[in-house]
């Protein structure tokens, strides 16, 4: 599903070069929740954003679904990161002015999905992450918990084929954090959905199908595990 091959991302400043990342080499397969770990500031971030083609590495190959996009130009690139990736991160980005129903429809606006159909596959989405019932809420009346699964239904709104999520649990409790997993696990599950989760939480880590574990900009270690629901 997507395979990265050598791939090297140096950060330049006027004063300092970071090197984020050092010959990575990754496949993930289609259907697979992998999970990454390691400290702050070995490169997580980097990989994930590079792997959902919000950033360019300085060198090396990125494949989706075998074709090559390194190269492609940022129009193309942006088109794929709607159709088949969606994003979830820790803070939830969500526009904190549109209610739920809108939030969610947003990828949709970008296709030409009509008006009613963006609305039908919204609830639709919304239901799967069973906040059905709070369509018309704004984001600040929503806990946190509620929040990352408006985001989580705004990232599967366009049935993506991968899902990168960065720290999805990061701000929230261990039971709303439990919660979010579990919606997780369920569409990688039920749907077939490839998911890539950056954490923090070991536990959560385990329970996905694959923990790589990073340090200075490099895969070290991977763990396999039988994904398991609760
Ligand atoms: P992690 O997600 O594991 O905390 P990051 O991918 O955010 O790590 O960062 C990897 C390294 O790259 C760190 O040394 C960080 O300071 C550096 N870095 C990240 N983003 C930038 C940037 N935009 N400009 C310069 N350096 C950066
Ligand atoms: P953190 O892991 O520190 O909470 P975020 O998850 O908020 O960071 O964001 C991770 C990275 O993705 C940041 O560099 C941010 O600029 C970028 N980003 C966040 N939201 C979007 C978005 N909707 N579209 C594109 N890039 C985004």
């Amino acid at each position: 599903m997507i395979k990265l091959t050598n791939i090297e991302k140096v950060y330049k400043t006027s004063t300092i070069q970071t090197l984020a990342l050092h010959q990575v080499n990754l496949e993930v397969a289609r259907g697979e929740f992998l999970s990454i770990m390691g400290p702050s500031g070995c490169g997580k971030s980097t990989l994930l954003n590079i792997m959902g083609l919000l950033d360019a590495p300085t060198s090396g190959t990125i494949r989706l679904d075998g074709q090559t996009v390194s190269n492609l130009p940022d129009k193309r690139l942006a088109r794929i990161r709607n159709e088949k990736l969606g994003f979830i991160f820790q803070s939830y980005h969500l526009i904190q002015d549109l209610h739920v129903l809108d939030n969610v429809e947003l990828p949709l606006i970008y296709r030409n999905v009509s008006a009613t159909e963006r609305k039908r596959r919204a609830q639709e989405a919304l239901e799967k992450v069973g906040l059905s019932a709070r369509t018309k809420h704004y984001p600040n009346q929503l806990s946190g918990g509620q929040r990352q699964r408006v985001a989580i239904a705004r990232a599967i709104v366009g049935r993506p084929d991968v899902i990168l999520a960065d720290e999805p649990t990061g701000n929230l409790d261990s039971v709303m954090g439990d919660e979010v997993m579990n919606i997780l696990l369920q569409l990688n599950r039920q749907e077939g959905t490839t998911i890539v989760m950056v954490t923090h939480d070991e536990a959560m880590a385990k329970r996905t199908q694959r923990l790589l574990r990073f340090f200075d900009g490099q895969a070290v270690n991977t763990e396999n595990y039988v994904a398991q629901l609760s």
